[in-house]
């Protein structure tokens, strides 16, 4: 996948600030960072969005969720987090490599969604 952000991140194409990483998964800060822990999970392996995995990628999604706690509490959440996985249009997904999101910190994340 020459042309995915993600992919390239994988390939050591484009730097990240990688704080955790097995052979896959890698996790990294967001560079936008909208809360002050940001976290990215992403498998390491091509996936657009949860709306095209399939049984096969039942493991890794597990292992994206299973680092979610340890990763968070390292960087400064101890006390609990939240992971969004954006999919697709309607879930607002910028980038089609599946990534969940850890976002926290040292104060609640607030209200889930806005309302509209
Ligand atoms: P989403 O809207 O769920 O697709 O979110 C994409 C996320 O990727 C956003 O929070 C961006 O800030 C983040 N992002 C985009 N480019 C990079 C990058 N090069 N390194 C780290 N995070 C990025
Ligand atoms: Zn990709």
């Amino acid at each position: 996948m020459e042309d995915c952000l993600f992919c390239r991140i994988v390939a050591g194409r484009i730097p990240a600030r990688k704080v955790f990483e097995d052979d896959e998964i890698l996790a990294f800060h967001d560079i936008n960072p909208a809360r002050p822990v940001h976290l990215l999970v992403i498998p390491k392996r091509h996936i657009t969005s949860l709306a095209t995995v399939d049984d096969a990628d039942i493991p890794v999604l597990g292992r994206m969720l299973a680092v979610a706690n340890r990763l968070a509490a390292e960087h400064g959440s101890p006390d609990g987090f939240r992971v969004i996985i954006n999919t697709g249009r309607i879930g607002h997904q910028e980038v089609q490599h599946l990534h969940a999101h850890i976002v926290g910190g040292p104060d609640p994340v607030g209200p889930m969604l806005k309302r509209i």
